[in-house]
């Protein structure tokens, strides 16, 4: 084509090129239209319907593939409970029934315990280092390998950022008066909380507020001011603790599954990956441009008081949560894997920021 343009340049002049190279131009994109293969898939999901940011993000995933692929790619999003139970998303993507689903991988520890490291382990990672490790550390190798077990692919879809340590009735001054709390909890944070002689209870998300308001439970975590707010939990408990030690940076996942992901042209490969990764930063930016708008609203609308969890507590909650992460990473060499990798990464990355975002923070005041 190269040769024959050439000398068609040399034969007509500059003048008629323009005509005859968007004549070119054209042709193939035609012949490509015609070829490519259209794609419907089903996406299912954790959350309830268009949920804000959690489930928006699935959604966002949704509309960006279609455009970035010029609807050869059609993703039909579908909330919790519509198409399958919301913790039916990874049994109903591994085995086929649908071809993606959105959620977080720590839902997945009855499947395999090594799924709490690509989401959040208390006094793990943060957002910045859950996507460094994850994209950059070695992080997605680790979870490509769990999920091919289970023929899927995960991606990193979004991320909370430090989460609020919870909604409480009563002041946590010791450790002890976590003893006999029932909270709503979930995965290795709840583990931790039953080390302390607390009850963490499974409790799920739209029924949280009313277990909650009606003295089922005493406490509950949920995400930050945004999401808590809209939650309505200030309605039925006053004290509203910082920080999040049990989901310091929580990710959210999109999963493919692998046989169909593996058959697809690399354009679609590569517009799902880039999509979940725009979701990642969306997210995290959501989150954090909201959360202080919407802390303020809690104080000054719903008098909410935000307190702090006492340093002495925070250190017992971490000698805790070290004992619940070597038990786990005890029992199963895939998990002592994961553990390790974690942690050998957390290192580096925890040296790097105590003088780098550690030492910035502290300017804050000048
Ligand atoms: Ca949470």
């Amino acid at each position: 084509m190269t040769m024959n343009r050439r000398k068609f340049v040399k034969k007509v002049g500059v003048g008629a090129v323009a005509v005859g190279a968007a004549g070119l131009a054209l042709k193939p994109k035609r012949a490509r239209a015609a070829k490519a293969k259209t794609y419907n898939w089903k996406m299912v999901t954790t959350w309830p319907p268009h949920f804000p940011v959690l489930g928006e993000s699935a959604d966002f995933i949704a509309k960006w593939v279609e455009e970035m692929s010029d609807g050869q790619l059609k993703i039909s999003v579908y909330g919790g409970g519509e198409l399958v139970p919301p913790l039916g998303v990874f049994d109903a993507v591994s085995s086929g029934t649908v071809e993606m689903g959105h959620g977080a991988s720590y839902y997945w520890a009855g499947k395999h315990a090594a799924t709490q490291f690509f989401a959040a382990v208390p006094f793990g990672l943060n957002a910045q280092g859950m996507n460094a490790w994850v994209m950059a550390g070695g992080g997605q190798e680790l979870w490509d390998e769990l999920y091919a077990r289970f023929n899927l692919k995960g991606f990193s879809a979004g991320n909370t950022g430090v989460q609020m340590g919870g909604w409480f009735n009563k002041k946590i001054n010791s450790i002890d008066d976590l003893k006999g709390l029932k909270m709503r909890i979930p995965g290795l944070g709840g583990k931790v909380l039953a080390k302390a002689g607390g009850n963490a209870i499974l409790v799920a998300g739209g029924e949280i507020y009313t277990n909650l308001d009606r003295g089922v439970i005493d406490a509950t975590e949920w995400v930050g001011p945004y999401h808590d707010y809209k939650m309505g939990f200030y309605k039925a408990a006053k004290y509203y603790y910082s920080p999040g030690w049990h989901e310091p940076g929580t990710t959210l996942e999109c999963m493919v599954n692998k046989q169909k992901y593996d058959a697809l042209p690399k354009n679609l490969q590569a517009i799902i990956e880039t999509a979940c990764a725009r979701s990642t930063i969306w997210a995290l930016s959501t989150f954090e441009a909201l959360n202080e708008q919407y802390l303020q609203k809690l104080v000054n609308e719903h008098h909410v008081q935000v307190l702090t969890f006492p340093d002495d507590v925070l250190a017992k909650l971490k000698v805790l949560t070290n004992e619940v992460l070597t038990e786990m990473a005890a029992k199963d060499p895939f998990t002592k894997k994961v553990y390790d990798a974690y942690m050998a990464f957390k290192k580096n990355h925890d040296a790097w920021n105590v003088i780098s975002e550690e030492r910035y923070a502290k300017l804050k005041h000048l």
